[in-house]
């Protein structure tokens, strides 16, 4: 299947900051995309370029297999900061105006994406009494007018408070069932997990990995041995069934296993049969957090 956004070696600096450094990944359609990483590794960066309002130093990308145009533009809907919405009037009069600017949706598709954000009881209640999730729901319902089949968002649920994120989360998932393919930025871990389908983890302008989150961020039991002739038992040990990977570390040979499959006993007794004595047998859980850890820290 075409991917929906290409992104072949982008870069980008701002006089000495190299804010992204020949960047590239996929964007598969149907897919939460989360772009994951700390404060200033980029993202806000990519997400303007893709959108245009910032142009690479260097690189391409193309939506729907085409350069960026006009026409794809409009089956792009993007929220990267919080509109200037009239804090004296309604909803449903600050999404008319939004609707006249940029020539998306129409009086319909107001009330439409009034009900898909949770805003068609308040609709008539002006911006300036609405909680700060309801904002945010509302910027989103901007994003949403003229039905487009791909979402940005930068940091949707930075500043909100536990309910307005859950709520936040519980619209991306629910636009996601919808058909969209939304593309997201977030330097939370945590939230990359319970939202996204595929992440792209962004370090210092560089993309460190890619791909579906249960494969990138996948949660690993490792099982460690050590023998007096760690040569032989790396050897032995790669005919072992079941592991994902295996990795020599120093003296000492790490199983990787899927969670919760490690096998301690039988790796002792797969040695035992073969006649090698173990002076090492541990295992070690590796959770999400140092996985990411690992990837963003030198
Ligand atoms: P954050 O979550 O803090 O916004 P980010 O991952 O979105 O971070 P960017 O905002 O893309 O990162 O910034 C990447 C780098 O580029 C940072 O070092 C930042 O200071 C720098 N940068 C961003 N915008 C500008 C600008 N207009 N002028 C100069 N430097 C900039």
């Amino acid at each position: 299947m075409q991917p929906v956004l290409s992104i072949n070696g982008v870069a980008k600096a701002y006089g000495a900051i190299k804010a992204l450094k020949g960047v590239s990944y996929d964007v598969p359609e149907g897919s939460v995309f989360g772009i994951l990483g700390p404060n200033g590794s980029g993202k806000t960066t990519m997400l303007s370029i893709i959108l245009d309002i910032l142009k690479a130093d260097s690189g391409t990308f193309s939506w729907f297999g085409q350069p960026g145009s006009p026409e794809t533009r409009k089956k792009i809907g993007s929220l990267l900061e919080t509109p200037n919405f009239y804090h004296y009037l309604s909803a449903v009069d600050n999404l008319n105006i939004t609707h006249a600017i940029s020539g998306r949706g129409d009086a319909k598709d107001i009330d439409r994406v009034l009900e898909i954000v949770k805003l068609s009881e308040r609709k008539k209640s002006r911006f300036s009494a609405y909680s700060l999730g309801m904002k945010q729901r509302l910027a989103i319902g901007a994003a949403l007018l003229g039905d487009p089949d791909v979402l940005v968002f930068d940091e949707p649920t930075n500043g909100l408070d536990p309910v307005g994120i859950a709520e936040i989360r519980e619209l991306i998932k629910e636009l996601s069932k919808r058909g969209k393919t939304i593309i997201m930025a977030s330097h939370l871990l945590d939230e990359v997990e319970k939202v996204c389908t595929h992440v792209a983890i962004m370090k210092k302008g560089e993309l460190l990995t890619a791909g579906a989150v249960d494969e990138v961020l996948s949660n690993e039991d490792i099982v460690e041995v050590s023998s007096s002739d760690p040569q032989r038992l790396y050897a032995e040990l790669k005919s072992f069934p079941g592991y994902s990977s295996i990795k020599q570390d120093g003296k000492n040979i790490q199983l990787f296993f899927p969670l919760a499959t490690s096998q301690l006993e039988q790796v002792n007794r797969f040695c035992f049969e073969k006649g090698i004595t173990l002076n090492l047998l541990l295992v070690k859980k590796k959770s999400l957090e140092s996985k990411f850890f690992e990837l963003t820290n030198d």
